[in-house]
């Protein structure tokens, strides 16, 4: 199978050649004439999968040659939970978007920032990338008008009602015209997903991927089991020991992904925090010198998780198991991605001894487990 058959504008099969996208991935094959035939979609897929492209590309198609007719009335709206989503899909706007003839001009919006130079910006804006409450913001201000949008797209849905965004997607959705095309896409199907999907979409096409846990194969997964106090000492004995490069640790919480990631410094292995208390300019810095292999370590909570996409990321530790089996497998998931395999190796205390019980239940797999009383790391 090839793009070539999709109905892509041809301008987008010389982007596809160069970015090495040698053939569409199984969401896309499907998604991508759907959205062309201008079809409501509903694509259970996660990160990893895919599905980023399977709608900027068609999207894209749609656009071309087209006319803003009015300034600050957007033609399409994409909705995501956090900025670094937000940011991540316009990456993906941009890099196939010069390839379009005629410019056609799309932003990215979220909190956290100064509002004012988003207003700006606005200016001509075609495509529209947002976080829910800011988009709101910048309605209320009239810096956009959303009368005449003809695409939808939700991405990652159950995480924004996750994130508590219920209320916003509601008055953003009374604000938008009655006749446009829906897409929708979640990681999973819960009820409050059925509940928006029954609400907006008319006869849709609807896919389910399940990249994550089809990947889980690929990974190489152990564990340790370790009393909480003797984390610390673990983790850079495996780093140092192993000399791993490109590690990215999970913490529970914010407070302990800082003090993680100091010790790591104050052992020399550079490591650096990944979390929602640091500024927008930190977090992208760290995340940029992460994903270009100049930083060693990053230690992330599990908010930060979803935005973060590496195609190669040879290995995810995590320091403390997180709360659901589904973040586990998400978590390790991107390890496994685009058919590069990878390593996950979980520590494991005894008060997280039946939780990973519970956890590697859900999966479906055991994992080895190795108890550190066997492993010589004192003075780590
Ligand atoms: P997503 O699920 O949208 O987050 O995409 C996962 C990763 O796969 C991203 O890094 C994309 O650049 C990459 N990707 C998406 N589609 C293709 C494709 N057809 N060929 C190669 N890489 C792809």
């Amino acid at each position: 199978m090839s793009f070539s058959t999709l109905g892509l504008t041809p301008a987008l099969l010389e982007a596809l050649a160069a970015q090495n996208y040698t053939q569409p991935y199984p969401i896309q094959q499907e998604v991508i004439p759907a959205i062309i035939n201008r079809k409501d979609v509903l694509g259970i897929a996660p990160t990893g999968s895919g599905k980023t492209a399977g709608y900027v590309l068609p999207i894209l198609t749609i656009l071309e040659g087209r006319k803003l007719t009015r300034n600050r009335h957007i033609q399409v709206l994409i909705l995501v939970p956090t900025r670094e989503l937000a940011m991540q899909v316009h990456e993906v706007f941009k890099l196939f978007g010069i390839a379009i003839p005629g410019k056609i001009k799309m932003l990215s919006v979220f909190g956290g920032v100064a509002v004012n130079p988003q207003m700006m910006a606005l200016q001509g804006v075609s495509i529209l990338i947002a976080t829910p409450g800011r988009l709101l913001d910048l309605v209320e201000s009239n810096a956009v008008h959303l009368s005449g949008v003809e695409i939808l797209v939700l991405d990652e849905a159950d995480k924004m009602l996750n994130l508590g965004f219920q209320e916003e997607m509601n008055r953003i959705f009374a604000l938008l015209p009655k006749k446009r095309q829906n897409l929708l896409f979640s990681a999973t199907l819960s009820d409050d997903v059925n509940n928006i999907n029954q609400l907006l979409l008319h006869e849709p096409l609807v896919i389910k991927i399940e990249a994550e846990t089809d990947n889980i194969d690929l990974i190489e997964q152990l564990a340790y089991f370790v009393p909480e106090e003797r984390k610390g000492p673990l983790l850079r004995y495996l780093i140092k020991k192993n000399d791993l490069k490109q590690v990215l640790v999970f913490t529970s919480s914010v407070y302990s992904a800082e003090k993680v990631a100091e010790k790591l410094r104050n052992s020399g292995v550079d490591a650096w925090a990944m979390h929602s208390k640091l500024s927008q300019k930190a977090r992208t810095e760290t995340m940029d010198r992460f994903k270009s292999g100049k930083l060693r370590v990053m230690v992330a909570t599990d908010l930060i998780s979803r935005g973060i996409d590496i195609k190669f990321l040879p290995h995810v530790i995590n320091y403390e198991l997180p709360r659901s089996p589904k973040d586990y497998i998400h978590r390790i998931g991107r390890t496994g991605r685009a058919e590069s395999p990878g390593e996950a190796i979980s520590f494991v205390s005894p008060e997280e001894e039946h939780h990973f019980r519970v956890i590697q239940k859900k999966m479906g797999k055991w994992v080895t487990m190795i108890d550190s009383k066997n492993i010589e790391f004192r003075g780590f």
